[in-house]
């Protein structure tokens, strides 16, 4: 130990660096973490937590026009693009603050500064300075991709950029089908932006179930945006404060903005990886680590986005703890990846936990499917033409839930609850033994028949 500085050196202060520093400081280990930005990572600063404040400012607009039906006369509402940037910036720079108090709080130290591998057990330090660490935790996150270069790409935005435009667009182009892609498409068309969405396959969300897929794109046609499938963006134009956006196809559309949301890439370049030796894995790019999340060089490790397993952030947060666990805390503990679930924060809601149908169908012989489709109460009053879809998916020969889809308001907070009882392997007469609570839209999880 003594030709050490710290026992665990841990590259990004994200929500998963974060919890393994903590929780190997609690097991006694002396911890540094180094962080090149702000703390908080892709979640906090750029990602979940803004984004959710975004989501919840944004269905105002439909919480207003829903009131009429309920007796409400509301006087014109009007949106302050700004507040809602200055008060969303307020409340990240306050869980910044939260995470690095709690990181010193744990005993680790942070160190604000990028860090590189020199080598197995080697950090050098932006500063130039080197700290030697017996245990070395890549957690640096992942990054928006660009694809292929095409022309105008330099006025194109991420996601990374969207959180900060000085003003809303009146009109704007998202290129994507997936989360990202979905969950600003809706927030922008709330607020009250005309939106396009350009995705390449014959429907956004691809790897959801196929029903969920069907049902999402309806409901946010219903509201007005406008999905072109089959078509990819070619090259933008930029003619003073607007855009030409010229599609694969041939059409073009106006905008004040284009957006790529065309997935992630993990954050491995310029690392110092190659100099240490750790391998990159050939079929996702992250970097490759096993159940334990060693690396190929046992003295370093690496959790979250940069493996590029499942990049969602409770799942980086267990992978830490328990890394740290496992090498500190003298517990070995391996993370569990089946069953997790999750949600497109677009509206409506989209909740998913387990096998979609067809991966229910090619798993298992017989497979039994319990669907609904409805009109939520709210909707009777409000006026509003939309609809909850509800589905699970049954293996015929156990009676055993290997799926649950949901897509309307409050679907994330139900398939939280409902990927417990998946996660305990709930049958489906487990499920219809559960008495319904009435009136909510969640019974008809126990209640279809
Ligand atoms: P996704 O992987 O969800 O979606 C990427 C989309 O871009 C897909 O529709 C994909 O099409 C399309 N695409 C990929 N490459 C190209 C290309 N070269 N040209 C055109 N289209 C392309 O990535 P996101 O960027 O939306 O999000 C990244 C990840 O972040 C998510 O996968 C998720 O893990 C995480 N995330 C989670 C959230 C949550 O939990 N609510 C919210 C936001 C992000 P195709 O389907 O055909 O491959």
């Amino acid at each position: 130990m003594a030709d050490f500085d710290v026992d665990l050196f841990v590259i990004g202060g994200g929500s998963g660096g974060v919890r393994a520093a903590r929780i190997a400081a609690g097991h006694g280990a002396r911890v540094t973490v180094a962080e090149e930005y702000r703390m908080g990572g892709t979640c906090v600063i750029r990602g979940c937590v803004p984004k959710k404040l975004f989501v919840i400012g944004s269905h105002v607009r439909q919480e207003i026009a829903d009131a009429a039906g309920f007796g409400w006369t509301i006087p014109t509402a009007t949106f302050d693009w700004p507040t809602l940037i200055r008060n969303k910036d307020k409340e990240i720079a306050r869980l910044e603050a939260a995470y690095a108090a709690n990181v010193e709080k744990s005993g680790a130290r942070i160190v604000k500064t990028r860090a590189v591998l020199e080598d197995a057990h080697t950090v050098r330090l932006a500063t130039g300075e080197t700290v030697r660490a017996k245990t070395i935790l890549i957690a640096t996150g992942g990054a928006p991709n660009h694809g292929t270069p095409i022309p105008g790409i330099e006025h194109v935005i991420s996601s990374n950029e969207a959180f900060h435009l000085d003003e809303l667009p009146r009109r704007i182009v998202i290129q994507g089908g997936g989360y990202i892609a979905l969950e600003f498409a809706c927030i922008f068309a709330n607020f009250g932006s005309d939106v396009t969405v350009v995705y390449r396959g014959d429907n956004i969300l691809r790897g959801f179930d196929e029903d969920v897929r069907k049902h999402v794109r309806a409901e946010m046609e219903k509201e007005g945006i406008t999905i072109l499938t089959g078509c990819t963006v070619a090259s933008v134009d930029k003619h003073g404060k607007d855009y030409t956006t010229h599609l694969s196809n041939g059409s073009s559309i106006a905008s004040d903005k284009v957006m790529f949301a065309i997935g992630r890439h993990p954050a491995v370049a310029n690392l110092g990886l190659e100099k240490a030796g750790v391998a990159i894995n050939p079929r996702n790019g992250g970097i490759a680590v096993d159940a334990f999340s060693q690396s190929s060089v046992p003295s370093i490790y690496a959790i979250g986005d940069v493996t590029h397993r499942f990049n969602l952030t409770p799942v980086a947060i267990r992978e830490g703890h328990a890394f740290a666990d496992t090498v500190f805390g003298n517990k070995t503990v391996r993370v569990d990846h089946a069953d997790i679930p999750t949600a497109v924060f677009c509206q409506p809601e989209v909740g998913t936990v387990g096998l979609t149908e067809t991966q229910a169908r090619e798993l298992h012989d017989r497979v039994d499917i319990y669907k609904t489709s409805f009109r939520p109460i709210k909707a009777t009053m409000s006026g509003r033409d939309t609809r909850v879809l509800m589905k699970l998916v049954v293996d015929g020969a156990t009676d055993r839930v290997l799926g649950c889809h949901i897509v309307g308001d409050m679907a994330a907070e139900i398939t939280q609850a409902v990927a417990i009882a998946i996660k305990m392997k709930a049958t489906k007469a487990d499920f219809d033994a559960t008495v319904a609570l009435h009136p909510s839209a969640a019974e008809e999880l126990v209640t279809m028949r």
